[in-house]
């Protein structure tokens, strides 16, 4: 057959120990789950105010499915756009605290058709070395010059804006929140240089929304930086348990962006029911302020107990809390021993992460029970005695 390369590439990623296939659950998404056909409490989704399985957000969702039924049947500017659709983006700005908002289908198609609509040659990008993959994408999707500065580092952001004088549009852009080390961008200092500069701000909240700020409205809210980054982008696929993603900003953004943003333009709206879903997961974070409380009180406890067995946490800022393993072995067979343990919590090793830093990422929801976290705390205990990781 003519795919028949595909065999040789598969085997190179075997090789370098990248391959992976999908581990499959039997039920939903919840603080323990049956996965490959066992029973774990679940460690690493992006679940964090546990409200994929909400009953509140079931309902909200099969009202919507009773009143407009399941599809929406064309792109948003053709036929797709309902009055959910349109009252939920006001919503979403009011809780965003901009004038304006727009739903993409997910955030990854927000971060590609968002900085593609946007630059293009003449234009200079200047990225975090650590940035998230759609970022990436977007990038490659414009002709304009891009300049990588290392984690971080306030020094070579300000070089880069330096050396971008006389370009036509400067983008600045960042994950609000690093979701390899949970460590938050220093976006203060980011929003001063790029005032500086007059270059465009954009922060990618994935991780904040829904965790960090007034009512999880995320790190522009945690910096106390509201209308002074011009680009805003999140999701629903992560704390808010649902998907979808969304640009917040001034209207003639989003204005503009339907009518260039080519991952919006080509591709059909979202069912009524995700977008219910979606409104109802922030009507809850607001009325139902103990999820996040919880979500906090969980992720201190998971922390300060892995610290006191002996585990490197690293310098995590939020609920993603990395177990430093050092070697990808270490970190791969750590991760088959807790799941022969009752635990899920996947291996994060090179080249998502350098050779030397290999880890267990573990994650925490709202909705662990503290009998939960000890059992999984037993669990890294065992394990991490057994592979001499601690003492
Ligand atoms: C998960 C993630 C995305 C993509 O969001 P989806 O809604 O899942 O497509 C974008 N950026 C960052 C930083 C993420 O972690």
């Amino acid at each position: 057959m003519a795919l028949d390369f595909l065999k040789d590439e598969i085997n190179s990623l075997k090789e370098q120990n990248l391959f992976t296939t999908l581990p499959v659950m039997s039920t939903e998404q919840a603080a323990r789950v049956t996965l490959n056909g066992k029973k774990v409490i679940m460690l690493c989704s992006n679940n964090y105010l546990g409200f994929a399985n909400n009953p509140r957000i079931r309902e909200a969702a099969k009202r919507a499915i009773d009143k407009w039924g399941f599809g929406t049947g064309a792109v948003r500017q053709i036929a797709g756009t309902m009055d959910i659709h349109m009252d939920f983006e006001k919503q979403l700005a009011v809780y965003k605290e901009t004038k304006s908002a727009l739903m993409f289908t997910a955030g990854i198609a927000a971060n590609r058709g968002t900085i593609q609509a946007l630059f293009d040659k003449g234009d200079v990008i200047i990225s975090d070395e650590l940035n998230h993959g759609s970022i990436i994408d977007g990038v490659r999707l414009t002709k304009a010059d891009r300049k990588i500065y290392q984690h971080g580092n306030m020094d070579e952001l300000k070089q880069a804006l330096e050396a971008s004088k006389g370009a036509r549009r400067i983008l600045v852009v960042t994950d609000g929140v690093f979701s390899m080390d949970g460590d938050i961008a220093p976006l203060d200092q980011i929003v001063e240089l790029a005032e500086q500069y007059g270059a465009v701000t954009m922060v990618d909240d994935a991780h904040g929304d829904g965790v960090l700020g007034k009512d999880g409205r995320g790190i522009i809210s945690h910096y106390k930086l509201e209308g002074r980054v011009d680009i805003d982008m999140g999701t629903f696929s992560k704390a808010f348990g649902c998907i979808g993603g969304y640009i917040a900003g001034e209207p003639e953004l989003t204005d503009y962006l339907v009518n260039r943003a080519r991952s919006f333009i080509f591709t059909t709206g979202h069912p009524p029911a995700t977008i219910a879903a979606c409104s109802e997961a922030l009507t809850m974070i607001q009325d139902e302020p103990h999820h996040l409380k919880q979500l906090w009180e969980n992720r201190n406890y998971l922390k300060e107990q892995l610290q006191s067995l002996g585990f490197d946490t690293g310098n995590s800022k939020t609920p993603i809390t990395p177990v430093m393993l050092g070697e990808s072995s270490v970190a791969q067979r750590f991760s088959k021993a807790l799941f022969e343990h009752g635990v899920w919590a996947k291996p994060i090793v090179f080249p998502l992460v350098a050779k030397d830093k290999a880890r267990i990422r573990t994650m925490v929801t709202a909705q662990h029970t503290k009998e939960d976290l000890d059992e999984a705390l037993d669990a890294f205990k065992k394990v991490g005695r057994d592979l001499k990781v601690i003492s």
